[in-house]
């Protein structure tokens, strides 16, 4: 049978599949993250340009979206993503509830948790610093970081909610010891490796940002 619409390209395969779509003004990347034996995803941030989400969601089965946190760049699509896969659970940290849109996201991550999709999983991190309840995903062989860590180092603290040492912490308590082969799948932009990283870490300490 010849498909009408070939599934997209994966940017991943491996344990687990993971599609990109950079998207909006601010080059947002969101993922999908698929578990290849059951077709279960899940979506982290629901950022914008909800079509080219919803093609890259095809016809897996959506079982969550995970926002990394609360900034309004990461989840312009989120209500029209949640309106068309009603079955879809929303989460975030409790620490950045305050920042989305009425109704905010029900689920509220704990440090460690195991998010399941199918046969695969990805463990909550909590990693304060870019806002109070940033949190990273860790899935096989990648985390998923948010505005936490991007290529060239942490992400912005010059916010309000922002705290330069808070950043700093969490990436050397939560991140610096993964292994160094593992991909980094920053919310912004392309994407780097742990090993690639930290070797800069007491550069970015010096900086001060
Ligand atoms: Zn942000
Ligand atoms: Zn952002």
């Amino acid at each position: 049978m010849v498909r009408a619409n070939p599934e997209p390209e994966w940017d991943y395969e491996g344990e687990v599949l993971v599609r990109r779509r950079r998207v909006g003004p601010l080059d947002n990347a969101a993922y999908v993250v698929a578990c290849p034996s059951t077709r279960a995803a899940i979506l982290i941030d629901a950022a914008d340009e909800v079509d080219r989400l919803v093609d890259a969601i095809g016809d897996l089965n959506l079982v969550a979206v995970l926002e990394t946190h609360g900034h309004a760049d990461h989840w312009q699509a989120l209500a029209a993503i949640e309106a068309r896969y009603d079955r879809a659970w929303v989460g975030a940290h409790a620490d950045d509830l305050a920042m989305f849109p009425p109704p905010p996201p029900t689920h509220h991550f704990e440090h460690g948790e195991e998010i399941a999709f199918g046969s695969c999983r990805l463990r909550v991190l909590h990693t304060p610093g870019h806002t109070p309840g940033s949190v990273c995903f860790l899935g096989p062989g990648m985390v998923f970081t948010g505005d936490t860590l991007f290529p060239g180092g942490p992400g912005n603290t010059q916010t309000p909610l922002g705290d330069f040492p808070t950043i700093l912490r969490s990436i050397r308590t939560q991140l610096m010891g993964l292994d160094q082969a593992t991909i980094v799948y920053p919310g912004h932009g392309g994407s780097t490796t742990i090993g690639a990283e930290v070797a800069a870490f007491a550069q970015w300490e010096k900086r001060g940002w």
